[in-house]
């Protein structure tokens, strides 16, 4: 498990500067979540974590280690995506131990990896599928096991429930915290939905056009928000 360390963090497309100088720190096992208006910098805040995005400016450490010059397979990173592109013609079980295959993971490594990561998220009676055979809710959960067999010390989230109906969100909301719960692993979490902001969140940020506008847990925010744009996000009446 490791924290994350963002000091004065930048990033500039061309001449375009979209994160101004961000300052955070997520402690080991923390959840937070990063929330705020479309175009705000959260999947570009969580791309450059994971390393799949330069940095223009500051320090990025995870574990107490600067990685800004870390690959990014050697950051300790798992990501989830909204999109979960699961390989069609690969069963659930390859499509789970595929990447692992392709690091040279020992075959006994990879069984108990992908074992234990079917039955955390309960889909052990859907190995042998295909994509194509599974519901949105069952494809979400195969792309999450996919983060998870990887054993990482951080997860990162974007936006990983917003192509889901609102019944499958709250039940994906529950099995998220239940991960969460289960590995105790820091998590950073993308949201626009409030509801998973304030129930999921050990500490939520609320960015604004490429900066920190404030950072707290749920109910201090709620109770405290700085200003009008901080209480639209956590639902704070106005
Ligand atoms: P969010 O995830 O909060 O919606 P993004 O991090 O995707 O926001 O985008 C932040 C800003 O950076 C936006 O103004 C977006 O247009 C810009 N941006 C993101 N990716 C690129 C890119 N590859 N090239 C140029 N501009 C980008
Ligand atoms: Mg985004």
């Amino acid at each position: 498990m490791s924290g994350v360390t963002l000091s004065n963090v930048q990033k500039r497309f061309g001449a375009v500067e979209v994160i101004h100088g961000v300052d955070l720190t997520v402690d080991d096992g923390e959840f937070v979540v990063f929330v705020g208006p479309s175009g705000c910098g959260k999947s570009t805040l969580l791309r450059m974590i994971a390393g799949l995005e330069d940095i223009s400016g500051g320090e990025i450490s995870i574990g107490g280690t600067t990685v800004n010059d870390v690959e990014p397979a050697d950051r300790g990173i798992a990501m989830v995506f909204q999109s979960y592109a699961l390989y069609p013609h690969m069963t659930v079980e390859q499509n789970l131990s595929f990447g692992l295959r392709m690091n040279g993971k020992p075959r006994d490594d990879i069984a108990r990896r992908v074992t234990k990561a079917a039955s955390i998220l309960q889909i052990e009676p859907l190995l042998a599928r295909r994509p194509k055979q599974l519901s949105g809710g069952q494809r979400q959960r195969v792309a999450i096991g996919r983060a998870i067999v990887r054993e990482p010390d951080v997860f990162l989230f974007d936006e990983p429930l917003s192509n889901l109906d609102a019944e499958l969100r709250v039940q994906m909301r529950v099995e998220i915290a239940r991960l969460h719960k289960e590995l105790g692993t820091t998590m950073i979490y993308v949201t626009h939905d409030q509801t998973e902001a304030m129930t999921l969140a050990d500490k939520i940020v609320v960015l604004r056009d490429g900066r920190v506008e404030q950072v707290g847990a749920p109910l201090d925010l709620y109770d405290d928000p700085a200003n009008r744009f901080v209480a639209g996000f956590v639902g704070s009446p106005r």
